[in-house]
């Protein structure tokens, strides 16, 4: 099994291009390739982060982007990454987000790589697990475009391993750019979005598992946007038709470090007690059995705290994700279905 990840970021734009140059851009991309690089899930080897001269135009881009794809077997994942600045144009056939590459001129849709050639490329992939993270104006309506159905279309059938993870950005125009003085030095430098999640990454996290699994992942890094004290536009991420489970990175907090594995199975009631005290951090083993998780949500939408509910809501969302074989979401909505539909 080998993991294949591409990281794009193209930092410089012509002068007259209209479109801002921005250092953390590429240094999020270097950043991206050595923590991935000293991560034993991936290693130098399966990381390939685009020199400036393969970041100009759409071809050289698109070509990494499609050899990856193309050598990725059964088993592997494929993961890729950008990091730049988007668009959207709600007028060019199927309002696609578009990503810059070097040669990207503003309002100029023609000089900016669709998302559906990255998209494309990545549904003929033979990789098992299959990721987008996009740190860019605009991802939000990444996922938009599968609310609207479109996605399913660009990507065939929903994979079980295939997911987009995006920075949703509350002002949509907002270059994000200048880097977070509360990350450690190496990664200051970065977009805050990129930073936080390589910091997590690099740091780990005190969950009990050994890998950080696309689910943790989400946790972990809003949990380390919200806790870092500089105002950061707030990202939204989210995971789009993928499984919460499916393991990314290696947790690097050594194992002395972390939180003792709680001892399973836990009742309903545990499990209801423990995330109004720690929050939903990390209820991978919850989705084990879809009663349980039924219960759980449901008795956490009968509580009165906003913020229950709002982790009742949460751990919904991903249960719809997660039991979809008929016959285990029928078992996870006997329980839940009364409560959410009251
Ligand atoms: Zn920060």
């Amino acid at each position: 099994m080998a993991s294949r990840a591409i990281v794009i970021g193209p930092a410089n734009y012509a002068r007259d291009s209209g479109i801002a140059s921005h250092p953390e851009i590429a240094h999020s991309a270097r950043m991206y390739g050595q923590v991935l690089g000293s991560d034993p899930r991936w290693g130098p080897e399966a990381v390939e982060v685009l020199p400036p001269e393969q970041l100009t135009t759409i071809n050289d881009v698109m070509g990494a982007v499609q050899s990856a794809a193309d050598q990725a077997e059964p088993g592997d994942t494929l993961l890729v990454v950008y990091i730049g600045h988007g668009a959207y144009w709600a007028d060019v056939p199927g309002d696609q987000v578009h990503f810059a590459v070097g040669s990207s001129r503003l309002r100029q849709p023609h000089t900016w790589m669709s998302s559906w050639y990255v998209y494309r490329a990545m549904r003929r992939s033979r990789a098992s697990l299959k990721v987008l993270i996009a740190d860019c104006c605009y991802s939000n309506m990444l996922p938009q475009l599968s609310a609207e159905g479109t996605l399913r279309g660009v990507l065939g059938i929903v994979h079980e391993g295939t997911c987009v993870l995006t920075a949703t950005k509350n002002d949509r125009n907002a270059a994000d750019a200048a880097g977070c003085p509360r990350l450690p030095a190496d990664l200051q430098e970065c977009t805050p979005f990129s930073g936080h999640l390589l910091n997590v990454l690099t740091r780990g996290t005190k969950h009990y598992n050994d890998e950080v699994t696309l689910g943790l992942m989400l946790d972990v890094v809003q949990e380390d946007m919200q806790r870092c004290g500089t105002p950061h536009d707030l990202p939204n991420m989210i995971l789009n038709g993928g499984r919460e489970g499916m393991p990314l990175f290696t947790n690097r907090m050594s194992p002395p470090d972390r939180e003792r594995m709680p001892s399973a199975p836990a009742s309903a009631e545990e499990w209801v007690e423990t995330m109004k005290r720690e929050g939903a951090q990390g209820f991978d083993r919850l989705l084990n059995d879809p009663v349980i998780t039924g219960q759980v949500v449901s008795l956490l939408y009968q509580q009165s705290e906003e913020a229950v509910r709002h982790i009742a809501l949460r751990v919904n969302k991903r249960a719809n994700q997660h039991f979809d074989r008929p016959e285990l979401f029928a078992q996870y909505w006997a329980e839940v279905g009364p409560t959410l539909s009251a």
